[in-house]
């Protein structure tokens, strides 16, 4: 088998308090579409996003809750196999930075085979469109130096609303997960070679 191609399946995460964009900027990477009105839930538990990076063919696989966040219920499935935790606040609401120490804790306890310390995190402070900045309450530094004691997690200031820095984000994201000492899956690229294969084994290609 030619191992270019492969293609690297990543499962990522987004977790933070309801409220702070994490469907909104899932939606504006994947469709390219940004809903004002707010939808707590989504029919999916994930979506999917494919994407070269260097001489790699990458799957993002996107896990959103179903706002079911909002009453810290979240099953183990959500965890499981997760390669990238994408940790979102909302700049303009304290509360949803002062909470990112619980979700951290609560992503590694749940996911509890990992280490702490190389896990791979990543931090987007979303909405920095809102009221032109005036309604702001936590600034890049501050926000920086949370990342910093974390172990230097990568952050990124986002606006899900007007599509600023949401690529780069989940393109952070999915460069820290393959950095990662962590194991990720690798699958055939390609479905006609699949099927070829299936068909040498004499089962079913479907
Ligand atoms: P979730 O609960 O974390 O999934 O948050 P949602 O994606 O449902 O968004 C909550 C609300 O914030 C919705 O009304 C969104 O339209 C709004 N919102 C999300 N991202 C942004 C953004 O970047 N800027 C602004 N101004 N509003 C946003
Ligand atoms: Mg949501």
């Amino acid at each position: 088998m030619d191992v270019s191609k492969r293609r690297i399946l990543l499962k990522v995460i987004v977790l933070g308090d309801s409220g702070v964009g994490k469907t909104s900027l899932m939606n504006q990477y994947v469709h390219k579409k940004f809903n004002q009105q707010y939808k707590a839930t989504i029919g999916a538990d994930f979506v999917t996003k494919e994407l070269h990076i260097d001489d790699k063919l990458v799957t993002l696989q996107i896990w959103d809750t179903a706002g079911q966040e909002r009453f810290q219920s979240l099953g183990s499935a959500f965890y499981r196999g997760a390669d990238c935790c994408v940790l979102v606040f909302d700049v303009n609401t304290l509360k949803t930075f002062n909470t990112l120490n619980h979700w951290r804790k609560e992503f590694l306890k749940q996911a509890d085979a990992f280490d702490p310390n190389t896990f791979p995190f990543v931090l987007i402070g979303n909405k920095i469109d809102k009221e032109g900045g005036r309604s702001r309450v936590v600034c890049e530094r501050k926000a920086r130096e949370w990342c910093a004691t974390m172990g230097n997690i990568p952050y990124f200031e986002t606006s899900a609303k007007e599509d600023y820095n949401v690529d780069d984000a989940f393109l952070g994201a999915a460069k820290s997960a393959l950095a990662s000492e962590h194991p990720y899956d690798i699958f055939l690229s390609s479905v006609s070679e699949t099927v070829a294969e299936t068909q040498q084994r004499g089962g079913c290609a479907c």
